[in-house]
């Protein structure tokens, strides 16, 4: 006994969407690509292959696969009925580029795109849609360039202190770094980094800030200069750096009283103890310097010559003055920190000074004698004893400014004679 066919026999297949692009997402989807395809699939003999692929143009190709070729009715036509059985799929591609999907098709997207989020889906952006901008690594769809301030499409990530590569700016607003052309700033993170020197035409940079502060005004002033126009204050002796100035704030030294002077370096030394904070060693060395380098600041800065009692009164005075002050604020009690750990050295200099002032005044009074035996009457007048350092045998003079070339004498010749008669080397105080 055998069944009689179907009037109507259902021709099963299965479809090969995996090289096509418009993967249809729902049944109205599918019976529409259906509709396209049937025109082409009934022209074909599944007995001649039970696989063809209909070529659909940009979309790519569907495959058609009878799975009983046999049964089929030959010629397929119009009227036969067709049965989806299966349906294959790309792989689901899980990092999908979003420009890509807009278009129609699925692309492994290796970068982020913040702009094309959605909901929980996370913008992805592929190599082909990716932008990058100069500065960044950052990458977005060619929708979502990053836009400078003032509204255009950004060209490029300011490296700045300022901006450190997460604000973008266009052309026009970026200026870019002397030497490395991969690198650019805004307009603010470039003053920042290549400071103009307040030397009018000075055309250096001003990588260096002047640090004139006073305890009462402890902001610096931070105007800034270029390396060669900076002045440095040396009031830590000659090997360590100094107070770094501008050239008003350097001006105004010479005119400034002495009890304001130390005022100065007491208030760059609470500062720089300040910045070693943390590093307790260094912290250690950060220090007063001793009065006797303080009476050649005095020599020096404004040509006052005080002895070492009066230079230890100025600064038991000031700290006089900061223990009444209240409230008593962090650079106070800072300042009065450092003034009590100066205090055993002002002692010791003043002893010193005292003894040296003896031997001193000796080898002064044999350098008059001397000048007056040579006839230099005028020099034996004028010259004034300055200091003594017994242990390098240096005596310290001040002499007026118009006499110091006939101390000095043709090529040194008089100085050279005097040190020879005194038995110890002659400096002339500078200032
Ligand atoms: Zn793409
Ligand atoms: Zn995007
Ligand atoms: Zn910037
Ligand atoms: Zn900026
Ligand atoms: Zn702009
Ligand atoms: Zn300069
Ligand atoms: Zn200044």
């Amino acid at each position: 006994m055998t069944l009689p066919a179907p009037a109507h026999p259902v021709v099963p297949v299965t479809l090969d969407l995996r090289d096509f692009q418009r993967v249809p997402r729902s049944t109205d989807e599918c019976v529409a690509l259906w509709d396209r395809l049937e025109p082409a699939v009934v022209t074909v003999d599944p007995l001649a292959g039970p696989r063809v692929r209909i070529d659909l143009g940009d979309e790519g190709e569907v495959g058609i696969w009878f799975l009983d070729p046999a049964t089929a009715p030959r010629p397929l036509g119009a009227g036969t009925r067709f049965a989806i059985r299966g349906v294959l799929e790309p792989p689901e591609v899980r990092h999908a580029c979003t420009s890509c999907r807009a278009a129609g098709t699925t692309t492994y997207a290796p970068y982020r795109c913040a702009g094309c989020d959605e909901d929980r889906r996370t913008g992805r952006v592929c190599e082909a849609h990716a932008v990058f901008l100069d500065g960044g690594l950052r990458a977005s769809c060619p929708h979502h360039v990053p836009e400078c301030r003032c509204g255009t499409k950004a060209a490029a990530w300011c490296s700045g202190v300022r901006c450190r590569g997460r604000r973008a700016w266009c052309r026009t607003h970026l200026r870019g770094h002397p030497a490395d052309a991969t690198v650019s700033y805004c307009a603010d993170c470039y003053d920042e980094r290549f400071p103009v020197c307040e030397r009018d035409g000075c055309r250096g940079t001003g990588y260096i800030r002047c640090e004139h502060r006073t305890l009462s005004a402890m902001k610096a002033c931070g105007r800034r200069v270029c390396v060669e126009h900076a002045q440095r204050w040396q009031v830590y002796g000659p090997y360590s750096r100094g107070v770094a100035l501008c050239s008003l704030h350097h001006q105004e030294l010479r005119s400034t009283p002495p009890e304001g002077l130390i005022d100065i370096v007491l208030a760059g030394t609470v500062a720089r103890a300040k910045g070693h904070r943390g590093q307790s060693a260094s912290r250690r060395r950060v220090q007063l310097p001793r009065i006797s380098i303080v009476r050649h600041i005095l020599i020096n800065t404004r040509r006052t010559v005080l002895d070492m009692e009066a230079i230890d009164r100025l600064f038991t005075g000031l700290e006089q003055r900061l223990r009444d002050r209240t409230p008593r604020d962090a650079t106070v009690s800072a300042a009065l920190e450092l003034l009590a750990g100066h205090r055993p050295s002002r002692q010791e200099d003043i002893k010193r000074f005292r003894e040296q002032h003896i031997e001193g005044r000796g080898h002064f009074d044999r350098l008059v004698q001397e000048l007056r035996l040579t006839g230099r009457h005028q020099l034996a007048d004028a010259v004034e004893f300055s200091d003594f350092r017994p242990r390098s045998r240096i005596l310290f003079v001040k002499v007026p400014q118009q006499l110091q070339g006939s101390f000095i004498g043709t090529g040194g010749a008089t100085i050279k004679r005097l040190r020879q008669r005194v038995g110890v080397e002659i400096k002339l105080e500078r200032g």
